[in-house]
């Protein structure tokens, strides 16, 4: 029998041997150290687990297309973005997860993003294996039509790797309806086939779900709830700190108060707003989801209970809740100090990987409930799934089935996670529970599938 530190050794030894492998892909060796460094015991108890190949076979990507997407601005002039779609792993399903439009984005990012994706996909028990795409395109300032050229760009060499059964994207930061809308569209056009399974996030009227646009947000209310719960608390009357101000941000907002707490900040590139009545989501989605403004303007506009802070950190208002739902690493470990000398009881996070490792371990360490993304925010995939079930029977489910599912589904990922981390010895870690469950279902898979 393998013991856990003959386990952990092994594993440290993949981690070294993908860090070369990987040169410069930071984001993709911290998501693979996150996920492997909690597997250890699972490994050393299942030696099935153990068999060589599995975890290596794991960290490779099933495929990886990087393409030229040329397209030209309003003024003629011709741009050449970079394209990538990674199919990270299979055995459970078709490879879903999203597509991000986002100037920082290159091949170790959305490795990352579909490497955790794999996790998130099978924590949902739906049937959708990991993938994740986008590129280094900056939709920001960007025509309408200048989106809608790149997004048909963009589109005639993605058509050809995605498909109902193969790969199904959705959207992520930069990509929402309207690009959804744009790229279904040139798909429509190329192949000549109405497959409303291709994409995900489609309009209401055209093949999408109900609730797809606020179940990112929405799902992560829910499972902090249930953290809270857990400790006997509920969210009746918390004040909570939120970071962004996108898809994510906003739908969080709106169930934050649906569910009587207070949501008191929101944030993007340029800063953030402190508004001590509680975020007006009218005011946040006009400048937002119309405009496509900036939230300075929100404290413009929304008289003296707002104030904008140009630049600084968001996790300096004090505040019961902190749901970062921005970006990768926007919450680091001077960061979570603050939050914990604030008394912040639970952290949930909407983004992908927000908080940096040494944070996670802080807010740990001081018994602060603490939601990984990949089980608070995958809400969101799992509508897409829902969407996915809905197109393939050809109907459309009212907001309320939808919803009821959604919150189901957080539910079980919650309970999921929590009984996995006891069986493991690390009761209330939701970050072990989280990785070894999502490991368990696609390793099985994978195994009974044999060597591919
Ligand atoms: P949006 O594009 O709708 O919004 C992103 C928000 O985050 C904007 O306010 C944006 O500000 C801010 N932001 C993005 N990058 C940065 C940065 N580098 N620095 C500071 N602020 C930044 O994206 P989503 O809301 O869809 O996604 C947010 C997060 O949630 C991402 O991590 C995504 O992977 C994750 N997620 C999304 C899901 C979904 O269903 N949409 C599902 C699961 C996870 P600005 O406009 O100034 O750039």
């Amino acid at each position: 029998m393998t013991t856990r530190s003959e386990t952990r050794t092994a594993l440290d030894h993949l981690l070294t041997e993908i860090e070369h492998r990987n040169p410069a892909q930071p984001e993709f060796h911290q998501a693979a150290h996150e996920v492997l460094e909690t597997l250890a015991p699972v490994l050393a108890a299942r030696p099935e687990y153990a068999e060589p190949g599995l975890v290596e076979r794991l960290v490779e990507p099933e495929r990886q297309v990087i393409f030229r997407v040329p397209w030209q601005d309003d003024q003629g002039r011709v741009h050449v973005n970079r394209g990538f779609r990674v199919e990270f792993n299979s055995a459970l399903g078709p490879y879903k997860g999203g597509l991000r439009f986002h100037p920082s984005v290159n091949l170790g990012v959305i490795k990352f993003l579909g490497f955790e994706q794999i996790f998130k996909n099978a924590l949902t028990g739906l049937g959708i294996g990991g993938g994740k795409g986008g590129s280094d395109f900056d939709p920001h300032g960007r025509s309408d039509a200048e989106v809608m050229r790149f997004c048909q760009s963009f589109m005639t060499e993605l058509y050809r790797h995605i498909g109902e059964h193969t790969d199904v994207p959705a959207g992520d930061i930069g990509v929402g309806g309207r690009e959804i809308g744009y790229l279904f569209g040139q798909y429509r056009r190329i192949t000549n086939r109405w497959e409303a399974g291709v994409l995900t996030g489609k309009g209401a009227g055209w093949g999408g779900s109900l609730i797809r646009p606020e179940a990112t947000g929405y799902g992560n209310v829910l499972f902090a709830a249930a953290m809270l719960r857990e400790r006997g608390e509920d969210l009746e009357g918390q004040t909570a700190v939120v970071s962004g101000s996108g898809n994510v941000a906003i739908y969080t907002i709106e169930k934050l108060t649906a569910l009587g707490a207070n949501a008191v900040t929101c944030s993007d590139s340029s800063g953030y707003v402190v508004d001590e009545k509680g975020i007006d989501l009218d005011l946040l989605k006009q400048i937002k989801e119309v405009e496509r403004g900036r939230v300075d303007s929100y404290a413009e506009r929304r008289g003296s209970s707002a104030r904008f802070v140009p630049g600084g950190s968001v996790w300096d208002v004090p505040a019961d809740l902190a749901l970062p739902s921005a970006t990768q690493n926007e919450l680091d470990e001077n960061d979570a100090a603050t939050l914990i000398r604030n008394g912040v009881k639970a952290v949930s996070e909407g983004a992908n990987m927000p908080a940096t490792p040494e944070a996670v371990h802080l807010l740990q360490q001081a018994g602060v409930a603490f939601g990984p993304g990949k089980a608070a925010n995958a809400g969101g995939v799992a509508v897409s799934a829902l969407e996915m079930a809905q197109n393939h029977a050809r109907t459309s489910w009212t907001a309320e089935r939808v919803e009821e599912e959604l919150a189901d589904i957080m539910t079980n990922i919650h309970t999921t996670c929590h009984e996995t981390a006891e069986r493991y010895d690390a009761p209330g870690d939701y970050v072990t529970g989280a990785n070894i469950a999502g490991f368990e279902r696609v390793a099985d898979a994978m195994l009974a599938q044999g060597v591919i």
